[in-house]
């Protein structure tokens, strides 16, 4: 593996923009989104619904977070190019249609999923979420639709209490949440084989048109508020998988987007990993 230093230099750059209130409706209520904007731009040290801390610029960033995804989904259902991974914050994945939560303001993935099939007119998206936290927002969002696979690894017991392998969606979404929740010392025997033996059947089996990532790095070794141990081999080998699901349903297509992840320098080190894998043919099918 290459380096860090020099690797962002060999990579084009998607330019962000602000999400509209009509994309950040996508997925949450108006009245949500006008409690958001109206408590950052009061000066709130955190949002009422939950323990989300803001700052004025919270605003901004979040609408260029959600905006980010949505110019990379652009970018890759229209071939420009073949995968993308969203350097933004805030996160998103436990951002509810209601409810802003766990440093997340809006739902990133969640929008961007609904944007590809809204805009690009595609039915099926996997969303694969290896950040070492249930994503609870994006499991809320789509858990009646049957649209929008989620799948997860996560910490359990931990927060935020949800991910049980019992909640599997309802209805119409009956069956397209799939949750694998480990204990805390999980690492590479776990989750890779989590990813083989559970997301890949099941995947082939919904064949989506579209792979997203909610791509935190908190489930790697070292970080400060996760147990797990991944490597950034690990995260390597994960997106592989990935890539390979992607390869067979989706012509490649795949949009990662940084959730969560405590430790810059981890942070650093698995992200790079994780596009250097994006970013090699070989690992393409
Ligand atoms: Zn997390």
């Amino acid at each position: 593996m290459q380096g860090i230093e020099g690797l962002s230099e060999r990579f084009a750059r998607i330019a962000s923009r602000r999400a509209s209130r009509e994309e950040l409706a996508l997925c949450h209520t108006p009245e949500y989104i006008a409690l958001a904007e109206r408590e950052i731009s009061s000066g709130y040290p955190e949002l009422s619904t939950g323990d989300t801390v803001v700052s004025p610029g919270s605003w901004e960033a979040a609408l260029l977070a959600v905006g980010g995804a949505l110019n990379a989904v652009d970018a890759v259902m229209g071939g420009i190019h073949q995968n993308a991974f969203c350097v933004v914050r805030p996160p998103g994945h436990h951002a509810t249609p209601d409810r802003g939560m766990g440093f997340c303001v809006f739902n990133n993935v969640a929008i961007a999923a609904r944007h590809a099939q809204r805009k690009h007119g595609i039915r099926k998206v996997l969303v694969v979420d290896w950040d070492v936290h249930h994503g609870n927002g994006t499991q809320d969002t789509f858990y009646r639709d049957g649209s929008v696979f989620f799948f997860s690894t996560h910490q359990s017991p931990f927060y935020p209490g949800t991910g049980s392998e019992g909640e599997t969606g309802e209805g119409a979404g009956k069956g397209t949440t799939l949750n694998c929740p480990f204990p805390p010392g999980a690492g590479r025997k776990e989750i890779l084989t989590a990813f083989q033996e559970k997301l890949v059947p099941a995947a082939d089996a919904f064949r989506p048109e579209l792979v997203l990532i909610s791509a935190g790095f908190d489930s790697r070794a070292g970080d400060p508020l996760g147990g797990f141990r991944l490597t950034d081999e690990d995260f390597s080998d994960l997106t592989r998988v990935v890539l390979e699901i992607a390869g067979r349903h989706a012509n490649g297509r795949v949009v990662s987007v940084l959730e969560g992840g405590y430790s810059l320098a981890g942070i650093a080190k698995a992200a790079a990993a994780h596009v250097q894998a994006l970013s090699d043919p070989c690992s393409q099918s």
